[in-house]
């Protein structure tokens, strides 16, 4: 590795430790839902090393925590960096907060060795993004953005019946207390744990993302007819089950054919009345299906739906399908990909680009600011996990990467 910046590798390790003391659970993971009790602490306790760092640090009106290093030239326009702090239940010490804590080592190692940037650059711990406690995701980089405002939380309550509105207040903040969307981002950069395993296996330290794919998701019904499974002949069944395993077999086969970076699943099947005995009158199936262009997937759902219209012209049985989730495929920045990618190479660390097929607060960037998204190794691919790891050369190597990529934009 080619590089003249030098961290303290053991240092990176005591901050994703002491990170993962708020909601530590028993097994070694993480428990941090949005607005919950470890939640308040992580953010206060980060707002705390952001003022000990020189920083200025805020949270805006639902919780985003802001630290920042005011640049020379007064420019409105700031340069942001970070990730969420919220995490899944029993989630692990990386996902989210290997982004804060790479922003905050970075920008404090920036204003160590270089001092005040030209353009100001801010740290953001964003306040939500899995969706783990109530039934919104993105909620922190959405109200930056303007994708969500406080409209969108009311009604919302979390499994224990208490409202959002309440969770919020509950940590001293005030719905309608501060405007929240920004206009002054030049642009947003997050460093993000790659939760698959591509990197490991393919030995690189750097993922360097062009797209976030596209996710839609359907649920699918077969409707046929429900008899003895001994006394009706086969030619004579109407059997939802045979019907639905040919459609199944359809989508996963046309899948391959299309295009190798498409990706489909049936992730949840249901029969009725689901008994041995019994031909299914009725099976429902999920089709969650995933990529990076837009116009790929339109191809794939034309293809898959004129299919099961067919069938069941042919069969004389209901296929009818609904659509539930449409996420819009993102691209992110190529200037700021590029110099991505110039900098990995010019530092001589292993890296590849790739797309993301898991959805990250830079999709919700970057649909608005020029956004930037970097990988770093997950062991095993496992994330979602208390087993969730990255070794800490790699986290190392993350920041570094991030280090050279902001001095380039502030300085
Ligand atoms: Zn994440």
């Amino acid at each position: 590795m080619k590089t003249s910046i030098e961290i303290d590798t053991k240092e990176v390790g005591k901050w994703v430790e002491w990170l993962a003391t708020f909601g530590a659970t028993k097994n070694g993971g993480v428990t941090r839902l949005l607005y919950d009790e470890n939640w308040r602490l992580a953010q206060h306790s980060l707002l705390q090393k952001m003022n000990e760092m020189g920083l200025s640090s805020y949270f805006d009106g639902v919780g985003n925590l802001f630290g920042r290093l005011e640049g020379t030239l007064q420019e409105e326009k700031k340069i942001l960096t970070g990730s969420h702090i919220d995490t899944v239940i029993d989630g692990g010490k990386y996902d989210g907060a290997y982004g804060i804590i790479a922003s905050l080592v970075a920008v404090h190692y920036l204003n160590q060795h270089y001092g005040a940037p030209k353009k100001t650059i801010e740290v953001v711990s964003l306040c939500e993004e899995e969706g783990s406690r109530f039934p919104l995701a993105f909620w922190g980089s959405g109200s930056i953005t303007g994708k969500y405002t406080k409209e969108d939380c009311k009604g919302l309550y979390d499994t224990r019946k208490n409202s959002f509105s309440h969770a919020m207040s509950s940590v001293g903040l005030q719905a309608d207390s501060k405007p929240v969307k920004r206009e002054d981002i030049d642009s947003f950069i997050e460093i993000h744990i790659e939760q698959g395993a591509v990197l490991e296996k393919e030995h690189k330290s750097i993922g360097i993302v062009s797209h976030i794919v596209g996710q839609r998701r359907f649920t699918v019904k077969v409707t046929g007819e429900s008899n003895h499974a001994g006394t009706t002949p086969m030619p004579y069944r109407k059997d939802s089950i045979l019907l639905a395993a040919e459609c199944i077999t359809y989508v996963i086969n046309q899948v391959t054919e299309i295009d190798p970076q498409l990706v489909a699943t049936v992730g949840k099947i249901e029969a009725l009345p689901n008994v041995p005995n019994v031909i299914a009158k009725e099976v429902t199936f999920t089709l969650d299906v995933r990529h990076h262009q837009e116009e790929v997937l339109d191809y794939f759902c034309e293809k898959v739906f004129s299919y099961f219209k067919q069938k069941s012209i042919e069969t004389g049985m209901d296929v009818e399908w609904e659509q539930w989730m449409d996420v819009q495929a993102v691209a992110m920045d190529d200037k700021l990909t590029k110099l991505a990618y110039r900098i990995v190479e010019e530092m001589d660390i292993p890296n590849r680009k790739m797309i993301s097929g898991a959805g990250h607060d830079a999709q919700v960037f970057g649909t608005y600011c020029p956004t930037a998204l970097l990988f770093v190794p997950s062991v095993g691919g496992i994330s979602h996990s208390p087993k969730e790891h990255t070794d800490l050369e790699d986290l190392k190597r993350g920041i570094l990467v991030l280090i050279e990529l902001l001095h380039r934009l502030a300085y």
